[in-house]
C-alpha cells in the first residue's frame, strides 16, 4: 500500500518556518531613573522571500524593532529568532559574525566611510568577515556595484557621488556577503522622490532575486507598493 504522504508531512523543515520571528518582544530603555517601554509585546513573523514595509509614527518603535531583528540590541523580554535560531543564545561576538553573514543593513544617511572609494566601501563587510582574498573581495564588490548600476564609478569617493549614488554603494555593501536578509532604516528618507522610487525599485529587484527585504519608511506611497505593510503604533504591531 502506498503511504499517504499528505497526512504524514514529517518534521517541518526550516524552509517552512518564518525567516524572522519576534514573539512577545518588549524593550525598555532606561533613562536615568525613568523606564521607557519602547516595545510592548511585538509579535511579528516574516517569511523568507517577503518584501515588508514597516510604517508608523516617529517614536513608535520601528528602529527598535530593526535593532532587535539585526541583533544590534537585545530585547528586555520575549524572543527573536532568525531561521529558527534564537538570537539570545549568541554571544555579542557570535552575533556580529552571524549578522555579517546573514544581514545587509542600509541606513538613511548611507554611512559610507568618506576616505574610502566606492569599491572599498562595498568590500568592507568582507574585510570584516575575512572572507576570501583581497582580490576576491574586490571582485565581489565590483560585481555588486555593477548590479546597482555603479560599475563606472568604482574609484569615486562618497563626496564625488550624488545621494542616490551613495545609497547605491550602501546597497552594494549590504550585498557583500550575499545575505538572506536586507534591512533598511529609512533607506529612501534622505532622497528626492524620483531617486527614492529608483532605490525602492532596486529593493524590489533584490527581493525578486531571492532576498528577504524589510524596510522602515515614512513614505506611504512607497510602503503601499511593498508586498506587505506592517504598521507599528506605540510599541505594538497594530496591522499587518
Ligand atoms: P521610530 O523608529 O519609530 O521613530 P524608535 O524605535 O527610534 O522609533 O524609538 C522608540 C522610542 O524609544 C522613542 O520614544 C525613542 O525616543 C525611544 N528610544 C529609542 N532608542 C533609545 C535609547 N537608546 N535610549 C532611550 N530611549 C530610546
Amino acid at each position: 500500500m502506498t503511504p499517504d504522504l499528505a497526512s504524514h508531512p514529517g518534521p517541518p523543515t526550516s524552509a517552512e518556518q518564518p525567516l524572522i520571528q519576534l514573539a512577545a518582544v518588549e524593550k525598555v530603555y532606561r533613562m536615568g531613573k525613568v523606564d521607557y517601554r519602547a516595545l510592548r509585546g511585538v509579535d511579528l513573523a516574516v517569511e523568507a522571500g517577503e518584501l515588508v514595509a514597516l510604517v508608523g509614527p516617529s517614536g513608535s518603535g520601528k528602529s527598535t524593532i530593526l535593532n532587535m531583528i539585526t541583533g544590534i540590541d537585545r530585547p528586555t523580554a520575549g524572543a527573536v529568532a532568525f531561521d529558527s535560531q534564537p538570537l539570545e543564545e549568541m554571544s555579542e561576538e557570535e552575533l556580529a559574525v552571524w549578522r555579517g553573514a546573514n544581514v545587509g543593513i542600509i541606513f538613511q544617511f548611507f554611512q559610507l566611510l568618506p576616505t574610502l572609494s566606492a569599491l572599498e566601501n562595498a568590500a568592507l563587510p568582507l574585510d570584516f568577515l575575512r572572507r576570501g582574498s583581497k582580490r576576491e573581495r574586490f571582485e565581489r564588490a565590483r560585481h555588486n556595484l555593477d548590479l546597482v548600476g555603479l560599475g563606472d564609478k568604482l574609484h569615486h569617493s562618497p563626496a564625488e557621488l550624488s545621494g542616490g549614488e551613495q545609497q547605491r554603494v550602501a546597497i552594494a555593501r549590504s550585498l557583500a556577503s550575499d545575505p538572506r536578509l536586507i534591512v533598511g532604516d529609512e533607506p529612501t528618507g534622505n532622497l528626492d522622490t524620483a531617486t527614492a522610487a529608483e532605490m525602492f525599485e532596486l529593493l524590489v529587484r533584490l527581493n525578486q532575486e531571492g532576498k528577504t527585504v524589510l524596510f522602515v519608511t515614512h513614505d506611504r506611497e512607497l510602503a503601499e507598493r511593498a508586498q506587505r505593510v506592517v504598521e507599528i503604533r506605540d510599541g505594538l504591531v497594530v496591522e499587518g
